[in-house]
């Protein structure tokens, strides 16, 4: 990929959470919800970002928006002027000024939006902090972006609890285009909403993208919700990335046993069906005490002996594609793509 192209580079990221215990709160270990993620984001695309819950996923975008510290590594963030910027390494007065530039959409709107607050007061917040716009001007904006996501601005005086889950999120939308960001990290955005209202919200992200130029850093648990607005995938377990490639590659031609994993686990047709193709055997292990090597290897049902004494490294399986993994065996291996699950199960 192109240096150019990019708007966000992230290198060697680890976010480690101390474990204590005890009356002193001594502290016995660490839990590496980020350790070492590396990877680029390309002016304009839309990352997915897909594993189980505890992968990690979610703290690796917090850290973005510097809501956690991370232990290490860089954030390397292209302003509009060209200049790349290390955001682990600016002081909070600088980072305030690139704060507009990268917002969040979160999973559960409810909690997200204060609930003594007016929809025009949640939207233009972020305006009356910043020091931007008079009252009128401020009001026009909230009109204009209840109109951008859908909503009409008869509901502006409305308070959270009058809406409905996906009308709450479209409000959460609004607030985090007040600013006219360039990138958005959208945390599991559709995750507590019926599967009809998922798509509305879905196709409400794309049209903003198309109108905005944004770029989104699309968050979620399982692979059938981010196929439909990714255009690359990033599969995430207990920490670390496990494959990256396009999201057609990753869909057909899985590379990483995890991903296929996560594909058999795809409801069947309808996707209003709770119906799973498979299930996902065993659990995640605990992230305190990770097991040796390969991450995966108690899970896996392609393991051999050298998957429980080494780590795979991530690595470019398919250089024209761009395609990574981290298996031992990723070249080898023939994995099942969704296609060829559909047709099995047909
Ligand atoms: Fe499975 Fe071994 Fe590959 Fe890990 S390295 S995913 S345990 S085959």
């Amino acid at each position: 990929m192109k240096d150019d192209q990019l708007i966000l580079k992230v290198n060697d990221l680890k976010k480690y959470f101390p474990v204590k215990k005890g009356v002193f709160r001594k502290v016995v270990g660490q839990v590496k919800a980020v350790d070492g993620v590396s990877f680029s984001l390309k002016e304009g695309e839309t990352l997915g970002l897909v594993g189980e819950s505890g992968c990690g996923k979610s703290t690796t975008g917090e850290t973005l928006m510097k809501l956690v510290e991370p232990t290490a590594g860089t954030i390397e963030y292209k302003n509009e002027a060209g200049d790349w910027r290390d955001l682990t390494k600016i002081d909070d007065q600088e980072f305030y000024s690139y704060k507009k530039d990268i917002q969040m959409i979160f999973q559960d709107p409810m909690s997200s939006l204060n609930p003594r607050m007016s929809v025009r007061d949640i939207i233009v917040e972020p305006l009356e902090i910043h020091g931007i716009g008079s009252k009128e001007t401020r009001t026009q904006t909230a009109k204009d972006l209840l109109e951008q996501v859908g909503l009409s601005e008869f509901f502006l005086n409305r308070y959270p609890h009058e809406f409905s889950g996906g009308q709450r999120q479209r409000i959460g939308i609004a607030r985090a285009l007040t600013l006219n960001p360039r990138i958005i990290v959208c945390d599991e955005p559709v995750s507590a909403l019926d599967v009809s209202v998922q798509a509305q919200i879905l196709n409400i992200l794309e049209s903003l993208q198309d109108e905005m130029g944004l770029t989104y850093i699309f968050i979620a648990h399982n692979l059938s919700v981010v196929e439909h607005i990714s255009d690359r995938v990033m599969v995430m377990y207990l920490g670390k990335i496990v494959e990256i490639a396009s999201a057609d590659d990753l869909y057909d031609r899985p590379l990483h046993p995890y991903t296929e994993i996560l594909l058999q686990s795809i409801p069947e047709g309808d996707p209003r069906s709770k119906k799973k193709r498979g299930k996902i055997d065993g659990i995640v292990p605990d992230p305190s005490n990770p097991p040796s090597g390969c991450n995966l290897h108690p899970r896996c049902p392609y393991a051999e002996d050298i998957c429980q004494k080494e780590e795979p490294p991530l690595k470019i399986i398919d250089k024209e594609s761009e395609h990574f993994a981290a298996c031992h065996f990723a070249e080898k291996l023939v994995l099942a793509g969704y296609s060829d699950l559909v047709e099995k199960k047909a």
